[in-house]
């Protein structure tokens, strides 16, 4: 698979133009021109309005990265024809006295990843340039603006971060020449940028260069040429910045995918009250409901909108929020203008066939689009999306069902505070809804501080004025996001959604000093680790803590109808891991098609089990501890039933007793005086017990079919208990199929043992009490089988198909011999081999299909050759993975078994892999 190293990419074509209609690259081409190269041009080929460009691609930047900032020999020249095709299209010159063009200069990676790389705009504006645009656009207030800009942006993103520089908290360049502007808005007594005039202006862009040499010991650049590569150097230097990094390792992209660069015409949203900026999405991303949803400014450019800095106004009446209800929407404002972008929604929509997160700026009455991709989304959204696109004809309900990731049913799944408690509860403060859901939290004013509490144990609730990519790592470990600024389309409000976290932004009421770790709003004080209580879906803040609610995702009718074409398309069985009524009612609401594993042993260690259980280890013969099990069987009996009756009609895989005996008794010495007083014998006994327990290896040691095998009785018990329950629920016209599991079986004849012990019992039992005849109250019928989670086992499947009826996958265990990793001594080490890249993932979550998931197709196609109608599933972790599951589905399983919350997730996984693996 070792890729060939491109040494240099000479051959091949770096640069692709795109304007006036047409475009030498197209949406397919992402690898090479990156997510917003490859629209770019697809747009333009769309007969869409882009201003005109061209891209320099990705394999420039890897080249970029692996000689230490060299460019491929004749890259300058091609990138000079294409500047000189975009020069001809506008009738302007780069860098031309007269009539200058000016240009943005875009980063642009595969998948888009929000506001983690850097864009600078406004370049070729210089002391030779700007009178020429002044008079070209009759507007110097506007030059200065766009000026001043680019000093910041270009400082910031080119002299510091790009050079390496690091500097201390709140001194970086951006933030002292922000200040300065601040003085000068302070001392006039003006709060908006827009308020500052000419002179003003023409002031600020002096100061921003003294303090830019002042600072950074260097001139800002006066060539044009010096900025243009300057700024394209530094875009693809930011592929390797650091937040770039970790959002990468959080989200899984590869470091080598390297970004593109796109070299665009600027447009001017800053050109007067006639130009606009603003972004939206073709639908509600937070609702998923077919609206036109966004927001702009009037005589901006595009940074402000992402920025915060301003309340953006909203494009239409639907997307007017309580921050924007009072100001003017784009329909309002600029009728025809809103018209053609609407025009352009349903363009982009019908051609992409999916939700688009667009970009556009108006130049004095002129619309351009700048961006379009497929927009982030949150699991409600998705499912909505995926199924009107369906009904409306833009998709099949193949792809409808390809358009939502498993995970993102997480987020239909989510608790939510309960209705009743908000009622009551005291609202601090309302915000926008950015993430749905519900979240409890301690508050937490820094990313390090949720990060570190989180890691701590502890449950926060980050509370930032707005966040920044460089925040990403804190977000991620908080519950929920609460932003005091900020509109839908922020950056936390972005990031949030991408997570499916709750997350309230443009909380205006809060007055948050991250120094002093406090915040007030509305005349209230709260503190660093103070609770709080969010309605991401309302954007309602609470104090205290509420009560979580679980979902319910059976009311969203969208939900159901997307269900409902999986369930039709999946060939897996959807089963769950439930040891109790309550869960297996929960797992059947949830589309749960039987149980693949109860636990037994769960039972043992309820108040009134433990003291039983005790005493039948502690038993010193056969006699004692069929005396002790004996009132362990009804106990275990009427745990079967409760099950068996909200599993009616369903099969119900129940395992025989797995862990080692030492589980069940103290180790610690006040607990072993405890039970020995309980018992009426000696510490001493206990302690002696305890001791002839302890095994070096419990993992390996007196465990699973092997304490089954020496304490005969203990099955038989068990059995006892689920024939004996069987057979009472079908007298009352339940219909039960219980299936007994026996686990750790290595050899054939462990499993003819147990079965044999299990047969006999079960007959005995169906013999004395069980009901016949046919109809209700039929004969019970069960099964034997048993766990596949020994290597040797997998290898010698055939043999035991002989006698089992039903193979299950325990993954857990069998990852654990085959790696011969201890599972629970792995933490030791394991995130080690996770980062160093020794291991591709986390085994006990995904299946190692290499090597574990081998034992696995073995085993089922060696336990079908000599049983070819043999049952099998796997009841391990893995069963609730996606990935895993579509390895079982290729290997032909009949079902997967996971907890309960995963089973919608398991049923859209199952039908995903029939989808895919058909292609
Ligand atoms: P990001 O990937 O972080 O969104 P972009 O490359 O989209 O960065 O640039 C950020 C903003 O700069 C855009 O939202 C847009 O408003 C503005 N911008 C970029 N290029 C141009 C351009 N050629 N003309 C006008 N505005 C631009
Ligand atoms: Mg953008
Ligand atoms: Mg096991």
């Amino acid at each position: 698979m070792a890729k060939k190293v491109k040494a240099s990419a000479s051959s091949a074509k770096r640069v692709y133009f795109f304007g006036d209609g047409k475009a030498e690259g197209n949406a397919k081409m992402k690898e090479l021109l990156g997510g917003k190269g490859a629209n770019l041009a697809e747009m333009s080929r769309l007969g869409i309005r882009v201003p005109p460009g061209f891209t320099v691609t990705t394999e420039v930047c890897t080249y970029f990265m692996n000689t230490n900032g060299k460019y491929p020999k004749g890259l300058k020249e091609e990138a000079e024809t294409a500047l000189k095709k975009v020069e001809k299209i506008m009738g302007a010159r780069f860098g031309d006295a007269q009539n200058p063009l000016l240009f943005s200069v875009r980063s642009g990676a595969r998948v888009s990843m929000p506001g983690m790389m850097e864009s600078v705009l406004n370049i070729g504006l210089n002391e030779t340039t700007s009178p020429g645009l002044i008079a070209k656009a009759g507007n110097e207030r506007f030059v200065y603006d766009a000026y001043r800009r680019l000093i910041m942006m270009y400082s910031d993103v080119v002299m510091e971060k790009a050079a390496g520089i690091e500097p201390k908290e709140g001194m970086g360049i951006r933030q002292q020449l922000e200040s300065q502007m601040r003085k000068m808005k302070d001392a006039k007594g003006v709060k908006d940028d827009t308020e500052l005039d000419v002179d003003d202006l023409k002031k600020l862009v002096n100061i921003f260069k003294k303090k830019v040499k002042q600072v950074l010991k260097k001139d800002f650049p006066d060539d044009p040429y010096d900025q243009l590569w300057g700024a394209i150097s530094a875009v693809f230097q930011s592929w390797n910045g650091k937040r770039a990094v970790a959002y990468r390792r959080i989200e899984n992209i590869p470091n080598d995918w390297g970004t593109a660069v796109n070299v665009q015409t600027m447009v001017f949203g800053n050109m007067g009250n006639d130009s606009a900026t603003g972004v939206a999405f073709t639908r509600d991303p937070a609702t998923g409901e077919d609206k036109f949803y966004g927001e702009f400014l009037v005589n901006a450019q595009g940074e402000d909108v992402v920025a915060g800095i301003r309340t953006p106004q909203a494009i239409n009446a639907v997307s007017k929020t309580e921050a924007s209800k009072h100001l003017p929407s784009l329909e309002e404002l600029m009728p025809a203008l809103y018209k053609q972008l609407a025009k352009i929604r349903t363009k982009l929509e019908e051609h992409y066939r999916d939700m688009q997160d667009i970009e556009f700026t108006i130049q004095d009455g002129k619309l351009f689009m700048l961006q379009t991709r497929v927009g982030k989304r949150n699991g409600t959204a998705a499912v909505r999306m995926a199924v009107d696109m369906c009904e409306q004809g833009l998709i099949s309900k193949e792809e409808a069902i390809l358009r939502v990731k498993p995970e993102q049913l997480d987020e239909l799944l989510h608790p939510m505070l309960d209705p009743r408690a908000e009622k009551s509860a005291e609202k601090l403060a309302g915000g926008l809804p950015a993430g749905p859901g519900g979240a409890i939290g301690q508050i937490v004013f820094t990313a390090d501080d949720a990060d570190a509490w989180a890691k701590a144990g502890k449950k926060v609730v980050l509370v930032r004025d707005e966040t920044s990519p460089e925040d990403v790592h804190g977000m991620r470990a908080a519950q929920a996001i609460l932003t005091a600024k900020g509109g839908m389309t922020s950056h936390a409000a972005l990031v949030a959604r991408g997570w499916g976290k709750c997350c309230i932004v443009g909380c205006g009421a809060l007055n948050i000093s991250a120094a002093k770790k406090v915040l007030s709003v509305n005349g209230r004080k709260l503190h660093e680790g103070d609770w709080i209580s969010l309605n991401g879906t309302k954007g309602i803040v609470y104090d205290g803590t509420l009560g979580l609610l679980p979902a319910d995702p059976e009311k969203n009718v969208h939900y159901k109808k997307l269900m409902s074409w999986a369930d039709k398309l999946r060939k897996l069985n959807i089963r769950t891991n439930a040891d109790n009524p309550k869960d297996a009612r929960a797992a059947r609401n949830f589309g749960a098609e039987g149980i693949g594993l109860t636990r037994t042993e769960h039972m043992f260690f309820g108040p009134d089990r433990i003291a039983a259980m005790r005493q039948m280890i502690l038993a010193d013969d056969e006699a004692g501890r069929k005396k002790a099990l004996k009132k362990l069987l009804p106990l275990q009996r009427r745990d079967f039933i409760g099950i068996f009756k909200v599993m009616d009609g369903l099969p119900v895989t129940i395992r025989t007793l797995d862990p080692p005996l030492h589980e069940f008794l103290p180790n610690d010495e006040a607990s072993q005086k405890e039970m020995a007083e309980q018992m009426g014998v000696s510490v001493d006994t206990i302690k002696a017990k305890v001791q002839s327990l302890h095994e070096l290896n419990p993992m390996l040691g007196h465990r699973g079919c092997r304490l089954g095998i020496t304490y005969p009785e203990i099955t038989a018990m068990q059995v006892q208990a689920i024939i004996e329950a069987a057979c009472h629920v079908t007298k009352q016209g339940v219909k039960v199929l219980p299936e007994i599991m026996i686990p750790l079986v290595g050899t054939k004849a462990e499993l003819e043992d147990q079965r044999k012990l299990a047969v006999d019992t079960a007959e005995m039992v169906i013999n004395k009490t069980g009901a016949r005849g046919t109809g209700h109250g039929a004969r019970v019928k069960y099964l034997v089988g048993t766990m596949i989670e020994i290597p040797r086992a997998a290898i010698t499947a055939d043999q035991i198909a002989e006698v089992a009826e039903f193979f299950s996958f325990g993954t857990n265990d069998l990852t654990q011999m085959t790696f011969g990793y201890s599972r629970d001594d792995a933490g030791t080490f394991l995130p080690d081999y996770l980062s160093k890249k020794i291991l591709p993932a986390e085994p006990f979550q995904t299946l190692d299909q290499e090597g574990v998931g081998q034992l696995v197709d073995m085993g089922i196609r060696r336990g079908r050759s000599s049983r070819p109608d043999l049952k099998v599933g796997i009841c391990g972790e893995h069963g609730g993975d996606p990935k895993s599951i579509d390895f079982c589905h290729r290997v032909g399983m009949n079902y997967v078994s996971c907890s309960p919350f995963r089973v919608p997730i398991a049923r859209l996984a199952a039908a995903r892999a029939a989808i895919e693996n058909k292609k």
